[in-house]
């Protein structure tokens, strides 16, 4: 339901931009912030994994995931898969005016991150790491990981598709939200219990943080020193 309606909330974004040239005036775009409105989370701040993984940073911003699934899995949790890969692309089409991009592609050779699913018996697991980019950075595991609020199995393919929007949080470079536990931002675990997941502003701003070379049209340079604050 969720990632339905966040793709929702990005048409009616676009449609009100259209239909009122005064909301348009009033945000032009910047070459130095993200260009969207999206909600507010409860994030304090977010990690920036860069400080933590040194070598994993973009120097490239047009990004692309492959989907290693394996056989037999069901095509509505496939679906979710894609359709979370969808959202993020759509959010920073949104934010970044085309300028950082996520696609997907059928090719594992061609792609930046790789998205993992595997199915066990009566459950799923998932993990989500990221490949190199071209200065060389090792092979990351994001993130293999079952916060005790993710623990329902086996998963739905809602959740999958929420579990899915946060690793690749991860695999663009964003940590988890410094009050963790109680969060519900996308980087927090405080979801579903406390209510559902929040692709947040916070979320896109530190994003800008993390690619601030790209925005300033720079060469690459790795992120500066987190956590960036909501
Ligand atoms: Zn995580």
């Amino acid at each position: 339901m969720l990632l339905r309606r966040a793709v929702l909330i990005v048409a009616i974004t676009a449609l009100a931009a259209l239909l009122s040239p005064l909301s348009a005036q009033a945000a032009p775009k910047s070459a130095s912030g993200p260009t969207c409105n999206l909600p507010e989370s409860d994030a304090e701040a977010l990690v920036i994994l860069n400080n933590y993984y040194p070598g994993y940073w973009w120097d490239h911003t047009d990004l692309t995931v492959y989907v290693q699934a394996e056989p037999g899995i069901s095509q509505e949790y496939l679906d979710a898969i894609d359709d979370a890969i969808a959202t993020w692309g759509a959010v920073l089409e949104d934010c970044f005016d085309g300028l950082i991009t996520l696609t997907q592609v059928d090719s594992r050779q061609d792609a930046d991150i790789v998205v993992h699913y595997v199915a066990h018996a009566g459950g799923a697991v998932f993990s989500g790491y990221a490949v190199c980019g071209d200065h060389g950075c090792p092979n990351i595991l994001v993130s293999s990981e079952a916060p005790p609020s993710w623990g329902q199995e086996p998963y739905s393919p809602e959740l999958l598709g929420w579990i899915t929007l946060h690793e690749l949080g991860h695999a663009l470079g964003l940590g988890h939200a410094t009050n963790l536990l109680e969060s519900t931002d996308l980087m927090g675990y405080g979801w579903p219990d406390l209510g559902d997941p929040v692709l947040s502003q916070c979320d896109v701003n530190a994003l800008a943080f993390v690619f601030a070379w790209a925005l300033e049209g720079a060469e690459p340079y790795p992120p500066a020193e987190g956590p960036y604050v909501c």
